[in-house]
């Protein structure tokens, strides 16, 4: 079976685009993938932050991740942090990676544009390279927004099995079949995003019927009145469409209005939504679950991962 990562960052609440971006095609995959689902709660630590939340959203991010269909049974579920062999595999791949490399990342521009930047922001690339080798990861789903780390991870990885001696699987970045990319509702030129300051334009997989209602009804459309997929002339509209599509399994057909679009578009959000609240909610009640998985995840992936770092140690020139 092929070995998989799919990670989540531990920043923020999770949204539409996460569920249909990474979460249901993860779920997908438990069938024929040996899947790792890892919560990066290291890299939330890249940026200011409180460190309640930063806990909160770990159990958080575990516990919907199981509410959407993550089965234990078939996939490790893990943080980063929780797992030493990712920290010390970064510092040994820091070692074999240029300073300009991880400075001309564009996520690293973007962000250490603005005030105080923490040098885990720079080198966090670097940490996500040694996520996916440590656990030798042969497929990584990514958005188009970690195309450049994942490329980076594997030059990595390439250039330490030239250097030193084949120690890593070089990991291939794969687009999931049924991976949509949601965007934002209120500027349906950029990805719905966690990150983005407004939530507005997001879908939180714990927003009560309510509030998506709102949302939606506010999402930006056009002009032009004709209910058409047209990405080019009508992102808003097409965006619509792409998420009914989506959450129903169905081309949508015969809407007429913007008005009557984003009524389906809501009842279909609500009805995706609604189970996975229930068992969130479930779940929620005995905390006690989210940290056995956690810590069964860790049991069942550490042998591999210490047997890499073992492997790396000896390759670079390390003692025992
Ligand atoms: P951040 O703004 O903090 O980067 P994010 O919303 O981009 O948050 P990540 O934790 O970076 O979320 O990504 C988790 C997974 O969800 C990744 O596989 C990513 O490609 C996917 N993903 C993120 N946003 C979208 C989106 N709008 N549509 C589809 N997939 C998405
Ligand atoms: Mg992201």
């Amino acid at each position: 079976m092929i070995k998989q990562l799919t990670g989540f960052q531990s920043t923020g609440n999770l949204h539409l685009g996460n569920l249909l971006g990474a979460m249901r095609p993860l779920v997908e995959a438990q069938a024929t993938a040996d899947s790792i689902a890892m919560i990066a709660d290291l890299h939330a630590l890249t940026v200011e932050h409180d460190p309640a939340a930063v806990r909160a959203n770990t159990l958080e991010v575990a516990t919907l991740l199981l509410a959407a269909g993550v089965d234990p049974r078939r996939t490790a579920l893990i943080a980063n942090s929780q797992i030493p062999e990712h920290t010390e595999l970064h510092y040994l791949l820091e070692c074999v990676t240029g300073f300009g490399e991880a400075a001309r990342m564009i996520q690293f521009k973007e962000k250490s544009a603005s005030g105080a930047v923490r040098l885990s922001l720079l080198t966090y690339p670097v940490l996500m390279a040694a996520d996916i080798l440590v656990h030798g990861a042969e497929h990584v789903p990514v958005g188009n927004d970690q195309g450049q780390h994942l490329e980076l991870a594997r030059t990595i990885a390439l250039r330490f099995n030239a250097r030193y001696g084949e120690t890593f699987t070089v990991p291939a970045g794969i687009r999931p079949e049924s991976a949509a990319r949601v965007m934002d509702l209120s500027d349906p030129t950029r990805k719905m995003s966690k990150s983005a300051p407004s939530p507005a334009g997001r879908i939180g997989l714990l927003d009560p019927p309510d509030r998506i209602r709102k949302t939606i009804s506010r999402a930006v459309t056009d002009t032009i009145g004709v209910v058409r997929h047209d990405p080019e002339k009508q992102p808003g509209v097409t965006n619509l469409l792409e998420i009914l599509a989506a959450c129903t399994d169905e081309k949508p057909t015969g809407l007429t209005s913007y008005g009557a679009l984003k009524r389906e578009v809501t009842d279909a959000v609500v009805a995706l939504l609604a189970p996975i609240q229930a068992r969130f909610t479930e779940l929620a009640d005995d905390p006690g679950f989210v940290h056995q998985t956690l810590a069964e995840g860790k049991a069942r992936v550490r042998p591999a991962a210490l047997a890499t770092v073992r492997r790396t140690r000896a390759a670079i020139g390390l003692l025992d």
